[in-house]
């Protein structure tokens, strides 16, 4: 089984179509929406992860892109350099996804990959730069 973070670009006139039930039922996908804006009648935007074959997922955006839906994998990560991180909080009230938490229990960040939109807005957001991101092909 593969993982895929890809955004999908939706064109004004697809915006109303159950879309995600497709992937689900036909590729036989997890679709895990990360971030959504998306409006009737204007260009749409949705953040997914999709899991299933590599060979479903392939098909799956095949579809997207023979029905007007462009996409746009990810091709980057966020790092956290753990050495450097104060645990101050700063990074968390500008994730807009969650990725970024502190455990209640020890005060510590911790990650959640999953969640993360690649955004990079903690990376402006840490006064000692701990965080990186990490371009890959
Ligand atoms: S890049 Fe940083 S701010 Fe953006 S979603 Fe990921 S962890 Fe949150
Ligand atoms: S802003 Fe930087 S130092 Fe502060 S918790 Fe986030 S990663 Fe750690």
């Amino acid at each position: 089984m593969k993982k895929l973070k890809v955004i999908l670009y939706f064109p004004p006139d697809k915006t109303d179509r159950p879309f995600s039930y497709y992937l689900v039922k036909d590729y036989d996908l997890v679709f895990n929406i990360l971030q959504a804006e998306v409006q009737p009648g204007k260009r749409g935007r949705l953040t997914v992860e999709l899991e299933g074959t590599e060979e479903n997922i392939e098909r799956a955006l095949e579809f997207a892109r023979q029905n007007g839906v462009e996409y746009r994998p990810f091709n980057k990560n966020i790092v956290r350099n753990q050495g450097e991180c104060m645990d101050c909080g700063a990074c968390i009230a500008i994730c807009p996804s969650g990725a970024l938490y502190m455990d209640p229990i020890d005060w510590k960040l911790y990650f959640d990959e999953s969640k993360c939109l690649v955004c990079e807005l903690c990376l402006r957001a840490c006064p000692v730069k701990a965080i990186d991101v990490n371009m890959f092909v």
